[in-house]
């Protein structure tokens, strides 16, 4: 606990990111139980941290992962400062308590109480600590990969975003993240004639933009059911009863779901649910003209591409044009593919069985983001990278939705502990 407070003590927003002080910490914390750790990074301000304890080799290495990079956040409108690590009403506060230096501290405290132990281990565990995961990796778990893959290499890896309870129709669900949207950004732009203000054109380059935005505002793009949210819809609608239960399937169906996501209304639930079942293009930011009087020759909006696994930036790019039209020139600035895991592994297992054991009436769902982690990065040296960070969350607090990368982001303090014996059973289930 006291390793966690003093993690969130340290401010890592990123930008600029300066996670060297957190590296740091987190390496003398594993000394003090004679685990060495490796400082590496491109910049000196912006350490990763590594860290391994060896097993027998029988088996190939698991990859604990925690970025330590936080989001910015604002400090006047948070109940407590949130650097100061505080505690208040059994909740530990502060930028980074879910997002997620909360990870680092469980991984710390675990591979400790492990050293300590003399577990025997049939695969070396490695921690990684990384930079720079809230602005693209760079210089966090993507350098790492391309540059001391030998340090990072393992079958099986966990970090965000998973592992948190989900309280659902009186139920429980552990969700485990197997699979990741990818990411598509690129600028609409449309064409004008230039000319005088006081003579409107319907052709104008902002008025065709400005139709081409709202369309693309208002439309759903089409279903493309997927492994991971037929899992994580099956899964939850197991744990269900009553009307739900049949419901909560079918939302994952390409005929039925768009249906009665229409009937159940928007709200924070369906709207995520669209977009885990489509492709999504969110306007994000405009921009045109430079003179109240004069038509600008073009007009252009930025907009957040997010595709489903199994798509091509051409599929993709396809239902955009039969929304916008031809006329509109679409152009990718920014890529990143999808990832998917698949949900039968022997660590799948391992993480329901640890749950089973630990909080038999709660449920393990596979579970898929919207948004990108780490894992695209882990997966490239072929490993099997599930969002797990176990974290209890009262049923009566606020969801974890709210608190990532909210203001008041915190953690109930028992359920950080909570947490501590789940990675620890789990890490021994795996390893030992
Ligand atoms: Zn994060």
């Amino acid at each position: 606990m006291a390793l966690f407070q003093d993690l969130l003590r340290i401010d890592t927003s990123n930008p600029p990111g300066n996670e060297t002080a957190a590296a740091r910490l987190c390496a003398q914390a594993l000394g003090e139980d004679g685990i060495e750790s490796q400082l590496l990074g491109r910049e000196p301000s912006r350490a990763n941290v590594i860290a391994r304890i060896k097993g027998d080799g029988s088996l190939p290495p698991l990859l604990l992962n925690a970025h330590l990079d936080v989001v910015p956040c604002e400090p006047e409108l948070w109940s407590v400062p949130p650097f100061a690590g505080q505690i208040k009403d059994g909740w530990l506060y502060g930028r980074g308590a879910v997002d997620m230096k909360n990870m680092a501290a469980l991984c710390i405290a675990v591979m400790r109480a492990i050293k300590r132990a003399g577990v025997r281990l049939k695969r070396d565990i490695i921690f990684c600590g990384s930079a720079d995961e809230e602005a693209g990796s760079s210089v966090g778990a993507l350098w790492l990969v391309e540059h001391h893959p030998e340090l990072i290499r393992a079958q099986y890896g966990l970090g965000e975003v998973g592992g948190f309870s989900l309280h659902l129709g009186g139920r429980t669900f552990y969700p485990v993240m197997v699979a990741q949207k990818g990411v598509c950004w690129f600028t609409m732009r449309a064409r004008g004639v230039p000319g005088h203000g006081s003579i409107p054109r319907r052709d104008g380059a902002v008025p065709r933009l400005a139709q081409a935005v709202a369309k693309l505002g208002s439309t759903r793009l089409p279903p493309h059911p997927t492994a991971a949210l037929e899992g994580m819809m099956r899964g939850l609608s197991r744990g269900a009863h009553g009307p739900m239960k049949a419901a909560l399937s079918l939302f994952a169906n390409a005929l039925v779901g768009p249906r009665l996501l229409e009937l159940a209304g928007d709200n924070p639930n369906t709207r995520t649910i669209a977009a885990l079942l489509s492709n999504t293009a969110s306007p994000t930011m405009l921009s045109a003209g430079v003179k109240a009087n004069v038509h600008p020759s073009s007009a252009e909006c930025v907009v957040d591409g997010r595709m489903l696994p199994g798509q091509t930036r051409e599929e993709f790019l396809s239902e955009i044009r039969a929304v916008v039209g031809e006329e509109i020139e679409l152009d990718v600035f920014q890529e990143q593919p999808a990832v998917e895991m698949p949900s039968d592994t022997p660590l799948f297992t391992a993480i329901a069985e640890t749950i089973a054991q630990i909080e038999p009436e709660a449920r393990v769902v596979p579970y898929m983001i919207t948004g990108f982690t780490d894992a695209y990065a882990f997966q490239q040296l072929g490993c099997t990278f599930y969002g797990f960070v176990p974290l209890r969350l009262p049923a009566s607090g606020p969801a974890f939705t709210e608190l990532f990368h909210g203001n008041d982001e915190r953690v109930p303090v028992d359920g950080f502990l909570w947490g501590v014996n789940v990675l620890y059973e789990l890490v021994l289930r795996i390893c030992a």
